[in-house]
């Protein structure tokens, strides 16, 4: 988040049994898959409420999997409570193993307590995969470390392209930017990768790393989005539903919630929304300049 952010008035949230009619209703119409996400999702009071009640769709076998992205500073309060709710595996969003760095880009972030959390998370049970916005000059040196810690822990690692998301401007942004092929080139140096043709529905590619077995993922917006096959929409904790991350397209579906104690506003207000979901994105940095910015920040609707 930036530094000086304008937090919303309370009434302008969904309340937690708000956000479960909403996600149930979803799930009532074929969604298997939940990603709670944030800001951080764990700082939201009573959120254990919420995923435990969401275990019942689980239970039943229409939610095929609930799980978070979460950027750890809670794990090891929550980590049990987790798993017990249903939820197995778990995307921590980390860029760095640099305490100082670490401190530097969070502002007062500890990388101890995300350790920790990772711990705990694995000692509960959870599956635990890291990802990592490639940046370059920030993380670039640490590849190699990053790439044999999780190794050591069993754990995944996805690499994300930075985005054009918030309010920085054209040079941060660029100057950022690592892409991902040169970042598979160092990676291909060093280790044999094989491609796998897995798929999650989702905008990552996987390689497995021969010499430690473990699961390295790209994302590459920039460098080759896979928009035609996304099937994923976001929900803010005000009902707005984007249909896509790189778009401003939106619906409120708050509106047609609190309009009626039955749903059929509701399920109404999603499909037309489903049908305006646009192709994808237009981020571009190939004429060293920044294309399809967006001024919404990414802590608005999560990864
Ligand atoms: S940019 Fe939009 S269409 Fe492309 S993968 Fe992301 S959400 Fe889907």
């Amino acid at each position: 988040m930036a530094e000086n952010m304008t937090f919303l008035p309370k009434k302008e949230l969904l309340t937690l049994e708000e956000l479960d009619r909403l996600c149930s209703t979803f799930i009532r119409l074929g969604v298997e898959k939940l990603r709670i996400t944030g800001g951080e999702p764990l700082v939201r009071r009573d959120i254990m409420k919420f995923f435990q009640k969401m275990s019942r769709h689980l239970d039943s076998g229409a939610l095929k999997e609930l799980t978070l992205t979460t950027n750890g500073s809670q794990l090891e309060r929550f980590a049990g409570d987790l798993y017990a709710a249903g939820v197995r595996r778990v995307n921590v969003s980390l860029d760095t193993l640099d305490d100082q760095k670490f401190a530097d880009v969070t502002r007062w972030g500890r990388l101890t307590q995300v350790l920790r959390g990772i711990d705990a998370a694995q000692a509960a049970g959870l599956r635990v995969k890291l990802n990592a916005v490639a940046l370059k000059g920030f993380n670039e040196p640490e590849l190699f470390q990053m790439t044999e810690w999780c190794a050591s822990r069993d754990m995944d690692l996805t690499w994300i392209e930075v985005m054009p998301m918030g309010d920085l401007g054209n040079e941060d942004r660029l100057d950022q930017y690592w892409s991902l092929k040169d970042l598979r080139r160092q990676l291909a140096e060093r280790y044999t990768l094989t491609d796998l043709t897995e798929r999650t529905g989702g905008p990552a590619r996987y390689v497995r790393i021969e010499e430690t077995g473990q699961k390295i993922g790209f994302i590459t917006p920039l460098t080759h989005n896979f928009c035609e096959s996304c099937n994923r929409v976001r929900l803010t904790c005000t009902g707005e539903l984007f249909m896509c991350l790189g778009q401003e397209d939106r619906a409120d579906l708050r509106a047609p919630l609190r309009a009626s104690e039955d749903d059929a506003l509701l399920e109404q207000a999603i499909r037309d929304a489903i049908t305006l979901k646009p192709k994808g994105h237009d981020f571009d940095y190939s004429r060293q300049t920044v294309a399809g910015q967006m001024t919404r920040h990414m802590s608005h609707t999560g990864g």
